[in-house]
């Protein structure tokens, strides 16, 4: 898209903003343009946080299909517009609600604790959701010592290195594609390569590679990291977009990508895909009030107990 182009586009975008009283929120995994147009940048417990304190009368989400749906079921009287409809996350599709079901039928005293990376009516059949900022504050109060997790398999050991406590995942292999790219031999090439620097990661990368990092956080937390530490070089193991917000808001720092990777999903939202479904208030999230009822609660519940 030509500069020309996409600034008449943001024009129209800023007017449409005022004319219907409407918030854009965007994850920090988006594109660049779609960041700079966002009047919130943050990831999944922020936005979820951000989505309940609008008085907008219209939320567009910029960012995957779940996290659309966890802030439709947050505002069941607003709006939630998503650019486009195909923004799905191939991790949040690993959990049918059939199978949180049936762990739960089955061992009806192992509480489920489900990340928000995963659907509605999965959620709906979970006792508590967790973020990647909260799973282990999540998984440390809750009042059992053995606790299901999913769908990420990663976070779900991340959780209970942390707590101490058995975090079964479910399903077994659960995993974001976008992080398994990661390997130890990235960070020991970079480790080599810049002794110095800090190296920092998600939780949903493998176990070896948050081992072998300064720090595992969230992209909030990631984000917070590189700002307060006294590190002039950090290396950064999530996905690109987050990397690129870094750069444009800690420019006294060096941020090295510890090896380039891409949520294509996220990068199917643009500027010409939310003018359109702005101005026709299309691509309207709908989840059905009995499945958001239920779900409503396990996201209050990690509210309550953090
Ligand atoms: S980065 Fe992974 S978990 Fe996040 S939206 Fe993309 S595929 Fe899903």
């Amino acid at each position: 898209m030509s500069n020309t182009c996409s600034k008449t586009l943001r024009e129209e975008i800023v007017k449409l903003k005022r004319k219907k009283n409407v918030i854009i929120l965007s994850h920090n995994y988006q594109t660049q343009e779609i960041q700079g147009i966002a009047d919130f940048i943050g990831d999944s417990l922020e936005l979820a946080k951000e989505a309940t304190k609008t008085d907008a009368d219209i939320i567009v989400f910029c960012g995957v299909d779940f996290m659309a749906e966890t802030a439709a079921i947050l505002n069941p009287d607003k709006k939630v517009i998503v650019p486009s409809t195909d923004v799905t996350c191939p991790m949040a599709a690993q959990l049918s609600a059939k199978l949180v079901k049936d762990v739960k039928t089955k061992n009806p005293d192992i509480p489920f604790v489900i990340y928000v990376n995963s659907y509605a009516n999965a959620k709906a059949e979970a006792d508590v959701c967790c973020t990647s900022a909260n799973a282990a504050k999540v998984v440390e109060k809750i009042n059992s010592d053995v606790v299901f997790l999913g769908p990420d398999a990663n976070l779900a050991k991340f959780a209970e290195n942390r707590t101490g406590k058995k975090v079964i995942p479910i399903p077994s292999n659960g995993y974001c594609y976008v992080h398994k790219e990661f390997n130890v031999k990235h960070v020991e090439k970079m480790r080599e390569k810049y002794p110095d620097a800090a190296i920092i990661v998600h939780p949903e990368c493998d176990p070896d590679v948050q081992q072998k990092a300064d720090f595992v956080g969230s992209t909030s937390q990631m984000l917070k990291f590189a700002r307060k530490c006294d590190y002039d070089t950090i290396i950064v193991g999530t996905e690109i977009g987050l990397i690129e917000r870094m750069r444009r808001e800690i420019p006294d720092k060096t941020i090295i990508p510890l090896h380039e990777v891409i949520c294509k999903g996220m990068k199917l939202n643009n500027l010409k895909n939310l003018f359109e479904a702005l101005k026709f208030e299309s691509n309207v999230v709908k989840i059905p009030e009995d499945t958001a009822e239920k779900a409503r609660k396990a996201i209050k519940k990690m509210f309550e107990l953090l």
